[in-house]
């Protein structure tokens, strides 16, 4: 078990995945709407986009999630209303983190800012590709248009096994009372 540092990109944030490994998280690419206009809230979309618009991710729980320096500039988005908590660096406005609620055992962390060579061994290879109605062209990892069977179930045994465990705290992005870090920003453009 080995332990994978991230980062944004002015390295003002720092922080670490605990025991990284392949059984630890989902590895998946997500090409929906919310994932590309968070993206591109924060500008720079190239780089966290792959160019059929998909957000690579590794999900773990947050409990394996540590920041080491920085925590000060995390700032959170929400795309919609009710949508997923979007966490960035304020400092280069890097995607850190998303993660559904505080009760959720699960956050994924976009796989450009984690930092070790061999992340791709640590995190193991993409095993599905979900939401691909809204990629843009045709990517050749053909993802489901939705969330195939196989992703539901994957994801669905995640929480089942870390809601058990408790994993969702110690997290990094939400207060005991179940509130964001930091308050959540809207996006007001319909881009
Ligand atoms: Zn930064
Ligand atoms: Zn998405």
């Amino acid at each position: 078990m080995t332990d994978l540092a991230f980062q944004c990109e002015c390295g003002e944030l720092t922080g670490t995945v605990i025991n990284a490994s392949p059984k630890l998280g989902n590895h998946m690419i997500c090409y929906c709407d919310d994932c590309q206009r968070f993206a591109r809230y924060l500008g720079h979309e190239e780089k966290w986009l792959d160019e059929w618009g998909g957000t690579d991710i590794y999900q773990v729980p947050p409990a394996n999630i540590r920041i080491d320096k920085g925590a000060e500039n995390l700032r959170c988005v929400r795309v919609k209303p009710k949508g997923i908590y979007r966490f960035y660096a304020s400092c280069c406005r890097t995607p850190i983190a998303n993660s559904p609620s505080y009760k959720m055992p699960l956050a994924g962390i976009p796989t450009p800012i984690l930092q070790r060579k061999n992340k791709k061994e640590l995190i193991g290879p993409v095993t599905h590709t979900v939401m691909g109605s809204f990629a843009k062209g045709s990517p050749p990892s053909k993802p489901h248009p939705k969330f195939s069977f196989g992703s539901v179930v994957k994801v669905l045994t995640f929480l089942l096994r870390n809601t058990l465990k408790g994993t969702n705290t110690p997290t990094p992005f939400f207060t005991p009372d179940g509130k964001a870090v930091s308050p959540p920003e809207k996006i007001a453009d319909k881009r």
